[in-house]
C-alpha cells in the first residue's frame, strides 16, 4: 500500500473528476491526502481522504476569469501556499504526488521532496490542435498590456518561486500545462483532438464520474420528459439575460426545462414559464442522465459528462478552453455552437429544435458515449496511478495488468 498526496487548485471543474479516483484509491487500501480549501473539504472527506487545508481560507476566483488574471493568481498562490504545503507533505511523506495540470505548486513540491509525480488534465491535453489558453501568444501579450499590475504581480511571484525553490519542470508561462512523466487526461481519445500526437506519458482515461453528494432540494421525481438542461458552469457569470434567453427558448420545446444559474440569483430570471426550474446548483450527472439536450458553456467537465450520457449539446462558450470544446463538439457532429452575443431566445430556440429533431446529433453523441465509457474512467485512472507507483518502486502489491487499449 502507498501514501498518495493530491494537490489541486480550488475550482469545481478541476476537483470534481479527481474525487472518484481518490475514493477508488482509498477503497484499494491506499492512504490518500488531499490539499484544498475549506469550500471543498466536506466533499473530499466523503471520499475517505484526509484533508489538509491550505492557509488563508477560500481564495477568490480570478476576476475577470481570463488567462492573464489566472496566471497572476496561480503564481501568487504558489508563493503563498508552498511553505505550508511542503511542511504538510513532509509530515505525510507521500510515495506519489498527484496534482492538477493547472496547479503550479504541484510541479514544485515533488522536486523539493524528491517524490514521483503525476499530472491530471481536466481540460483537453494541449497540442497544436488544442493550444493551451496560457501559452505565449500575441493575444496573451495584448491582454497583458492592458493589465500591467497583473504582469508585475506575475513576475514578482515567479521571482519568489525561482529564488526559494527548484522550479525546473514549471513552465515559464504556461501554468495550465504542467506535465509530469505520467499525465492522465480525463477524456477519451475520440474526443481529444489529435490524440495520436501524444506520447505514452499521456493516458486518456475518459470522464471520471462517480457518486456525488445528493442535492436534497432538487425535485428529481417531478421532471417531465423531454428534460432540457441549461448551465454555464460554476466560474463564469453571464448574468440573467443569457439564462433568461435559454429559459424562454427551451420552454416551448420541453417537458421540464432546468436552468442552473450559478452565480446568478434564480429570482433575477422571474417571471419564468411554468415548466422552467431555475436553481443555483443542480445534480448535473443525474440531470444529464435524463436530458434530451444540454445548453452549456462547454466547460470540459460539462462536455465530458454530457457525452458520457450521450446528450447532444448547444455550446455557448464563455472563455478559457470553451471555444476549443465547442469546436470539437461541432466537428464530431455531437452538437452546435453559438456565440454569446448571438444567443437570443429566437436563435437558441431554432438551434435547439434542430438538435432535437435531426437524429444525426443524437447518433454522434451516442457514438461518443461509447468511447467515453470504454476509456475506463476513474477505475482506469486508479490503475494507471498504481502501475506508476509500481514502476517507481513505491508500491508493494503486483501492478494491475496493462490496459489493452493503450499498449
Ligand atoms: N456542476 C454541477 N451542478 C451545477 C453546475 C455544475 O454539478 O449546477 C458541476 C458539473 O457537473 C461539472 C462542474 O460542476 O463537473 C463544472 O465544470 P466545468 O468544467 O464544466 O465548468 P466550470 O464550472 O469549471 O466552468
Amino acid at each position: 500500500m502507498s501514501t498518495i498526496a493530491f494537490l489541486n487548485i480550488t475550482m469545481h471543474g478541476h476537483i470534481n473528476p479527481t474525487l472518484p479516483v481518490v475514493a477508488e484509491l482509498v477503497r484499494r487500501g491506499h492512504t490518500v491526502t488531499y490539499h484544498t480549501s475549506p469550500a471543498f473539504s466536506k466533499e473530499i472527506e466523503a471520499t475517505g481522504a484526509t484533508v489538509y487545508l491550505y492557509p488563508g481560507g477560500d481564495p477568490p476566483l480570478p476576476d475577470p476569469p481570463m488567462p492573464v488574471t489566472l496566471l497572476e493568481g496561480l503564481a501568487r498562490a504558489a508563493v503563498g501556499l508552498l511553505p505550508a504545503v511542503l511542511s504538510d507533505l513532509r509530515e505525510v511523506r507521500p510515495d506519489l504526488i498527484v496534482h492538477g495540470s493547472a496547479c503550479p505548486w504541484g510541479a514544485v513540491a515533488p522536486r523539493e521532496l524528491d517524490v514521483p509525480a503525476a499530472s491530471l488534465f481536466t481540460m483537453f491535453a494541449f497540442n497544436r490542435h488544442v493550444p493551451s489558453p496560457t501559452r505565449a501568444t500575441w493575444e496573451l501579450l495584448a491582454a497583458a498590456a492592458t493589465r500591467p499590475r497583473d504582469v508585475q504581480g506575475y513576475l514578482r511571484s515567479r521571482w519568489g518561486l525561482y529564488r526559494h525553490y527548484d522550479t525546473h519542470g514549471l513552465p515559464l508561462l504556461d501554468l495550465l500545462n504542467v506535465r509530469q512523466p505520467l499525465n492522465l487526461v480525463f477524456t477519451s481519445r475520440a474526443f481529444q483532438p489529435g490524440a495520436d500526437d501524444f506520447d505514452q506519458s499521456y493516458q486518456f482515461v475518459g470522464p471520471s464520474i462517480g457518486a456525488r453528494p445528493p442535492v436534497p432540494s432538487f425535485p428529481a421525481d417531478r421532471l417531465q420528459a423531454p428534460v432540457l438542461y441549461a448551465s454555464l458552469g460554476t466560474v463564469f457569470d453571464a448574468g440573467p439575460r443569457l439564462l433568461c434567453a435559454f429559459a424562454t427558448a427551451l420552454a416551448p420545446l420541453g417537458g421540464t426545462v432546468i436552468v442552473a444559474t450559478g452565480h446568478t440569483d434564480p429570482a433575477a430570471l422571474d417571471p419564468l414559464p411554468v415548466n422552467v426550474l431555475a436553481r443555483r446548483f443542480v445534480p448535473q450527472p443525474e440531470v444529464l442522465a435524463r436530458a434530451a439536450l444540454f445548453v452549456t458553456h462547454g466547460g470540459m467537465n460539462s462536455a465530458n459528462e454530457a457525452l458520457h450520457a450521450g446528450v447532444p449539446m448547444l455550446v455557448v462558450p464563455q472563455g478559457a478552453d470553451q471555444p476549443l470544446v465547442a469546436r470539437r463538439v461541432v466537428e464530431l457532429g455531437a452538437g452546435l455552437s453559438i456565440r454569446t452575443q448571438d444567443a437570443d431566445a429566437g436563435r437558441v430556440n431554432a438551434l435547439a429544435r434542430r438538435l432535437l429533431d435531426e437524429p444525426g446529433f443524437r447518433a454522434a453523441a451516442e457514438g461518443l458515449r461509447v468511447a467515453q465509457r470504454e476509456a475506463g474512467g476513474y477505475l482506469r485512472a486508479a490503475d494507471e496511478l498504481e502501475r506508476y507507483l509500481h514502476r517507481a518502486g513505491r508500491f508493494s502489491r503486483p501492478a494491475p495488468a496493462d490496459s489493452p487499449r493503450e499498449r
